[in-house]
């Protein structure tokens, strides 16, 4: 088989194949596309009810399933057993969530003269979603099950290091009883099956998490087809911690390390105000040595490798050996390991302070005033999430309404909660995910007037 057409699956903790699986082309796309349009129209013509049953009894079978996809998800991905368990979950709730969307997905009636005027919420079709291998489950979740629930079929296509799971999840759908192509995933590369499906004239929706250049493109591409796109992207979020904070609980490095630092929500730019800064600096020191870096599966790891060999080295190539910083430590190899990092010699506007650098490194970087923290937290291309720390309340009011991001918390560092809306400003995205309407963004709106004068 040439390379272009088997994806080989490597555990990143120690580099040994997992699994090779076929990679499809463009004709797979067009066969599986025109397999879920046929299944999607008995599936829209289904009631609400049936369509919502179905997809609880799925979420059944997910909650079975949840030990063991944790555990492909750590092997394939490299993320501590702990979080894997939470994404498993995720996606078992997401399920749930978004079946009760189907029973209350509702038109509206709208007072006209000379007649009744109703609209309806109508699925689109089919949904291609493209999602990216740092979260490779919940967000396979996110794209595809409220769609599934408002109406749609939803063809699937993981990234290329981490099909797995997503595989996985689409059997077990079919176990439940789901119809046969409702949900179909379709491992393979980007510039051949994920262009495929954006190109495809007969899917109706692209929802494409990744980074920003692949982001780009995408959606210049859904725009020569008119085609809805939903775009989650990269980020470089500030964690603003303001003198007057507990300090301690707002410097938390698993805001930045969590799943090795390719978080898209990772608070990686820490912004502390002066007067605080060398006890910031004094607690990183030392909470970064102790950050246990290690084996996936063991209960006790608190943080895993990068994904990929070429992972490893883009952080290496954007974070020197010699760049002044605070260091944990990590393993050496077999696997892609990176030291927990906070650079502590930038300036804000250097390359490693603005790109998303997409491993378990952050800026640390000092603010005079209210005014400095907002300047310097908006210097970015970026807006998709942020944490601001004040025990002042009429600050933080005014801070979180300033700050341009799709997901602020304030004296926390929690972004995702599957019944809130998701998403981000400027280069970090277009449209919202989750959240109570997550299942609009799946239809269309018709609007019927009825003529009572005929
Ligand atoms: P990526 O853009 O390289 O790839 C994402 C997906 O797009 C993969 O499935 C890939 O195969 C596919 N793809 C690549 N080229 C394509 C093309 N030309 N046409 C169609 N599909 C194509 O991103 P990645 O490296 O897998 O993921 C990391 C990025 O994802 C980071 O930037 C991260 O911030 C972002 N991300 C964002 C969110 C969010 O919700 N905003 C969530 C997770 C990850």
């Amino acid at each position: 088989m040439s390379a272009e057409h088997e994806l080989v699956v490597l555990n990143p903790a120690t580099e040994e194949v997992v699994a090779t699986v076929p990679a499809a082309d463009a004709a797979d796309v067009d066969r599986a596309v025109a397999r879920a349009s046929a299944a999607q129209r008995t599936w829209a013509s289904a009631a609400p009810a049936d369509r919502a049953r179905l997809l609880r009894r799925f979420a059944d079978v997910v909650d079975a399933h949840v030990e063991e996809l944790a555990r492909l998800e750590v092997r394939e991905a490299g993320h501590v057993l702990g979080n894997a368990r939470w994404e498993a979950g995720n996606a078992r709730d997401l399920l749930l969530y978004s079946a009760g969307g189907a029973e209350r997905l509702l038109g509206r009636q709208i007072p006209v003269p000379g007649g009744w005027d109703v609209t309806f919420q109508e699925p689109l079709g089919v949904v291609g979603v493209i999602a990216p291998w740092n979260f490779p489950m919940p967000i396979a979740a996110w794209g595809s099950f409220p769609a599934l629930a408002a109406g749609n079929a939803v063809v699937l296509k993981p990234a290329e290091t981490t099909p797995l799971t997503a595989l996985r999840l689409a059997e077990l759908a079919l176990e439940a009883g789901l119809p046969e192509h409702l949900f179909q995933v379709l491992p393979g590369y980007g510039h051949i099956a994920g262009r495929a499906l954006v190109d495809h004239p007969d899917v109706a929706k692209i929802v494409f998490t990744g980074s920003t250049r692949t982001g780009r493109e995408v959606m210049e591409r859904c725009a020569r087809l008119v085609k809805p796109v939903t775009l989650e992207l990269g980020g470089k979020s500030p964690n603003i911690v303001f003198a007057d904070a507990d300090v301690k609980t707002a410097v938390d490095p698993f805001s930045f390390l969590d799943n090795s630092g390719q978080d898209c929500c990772a608070r990686t730019r820490i912004l502390v105000q002066e007067q605080v800064y060398d006890e910031v600096r004094e607690l990183l020191a030392d909470t970064l040595a102790g950050v246990r870096v290690g084996d996936p599966a063991d209960e006790k790891t608190q943080m895993g490798p990068l994904i990929s060999r070429q992972q490893l080295d883009r952080v290496r190539s954007l974070v020197p050996e010699d760049a002044p910083a605070l260091r944990g430590s990590a393993p050496d190899g077999p696997g892609f390991w990176f030291p927990p990092t906070v650079l502590t010699g930038e300036r804000h506007d250097s390359e490693a302070a603005r790109e998303e650098i997409f491993g378990p490194v952050a800026v640390l970087l000092p603010f005079t005033d209210e005014a400095d923290a907002i300047r310097l937290a908006n210097d970015t291309p970026y807006g998709l999430a942020g944490s601001l720390w004040t025990r002042d309340l009429g600050r933080a009011l005014r801070v979180s309404r300033a700050v341009k991001a799709g997901n602020l918390s304030v004296n926390s560092h929690s972004s995702v909660r599957y019944w809130t809306p998701f998403g981000g400003y400027k280069q970090s995205g277009l449209g919202r995910e989750l959240g109570p309407d997550a299942l609009t963004a799946f239809t269309e709106t018709k609007n019927v007037f009825i003529s009572t004068e005929a």
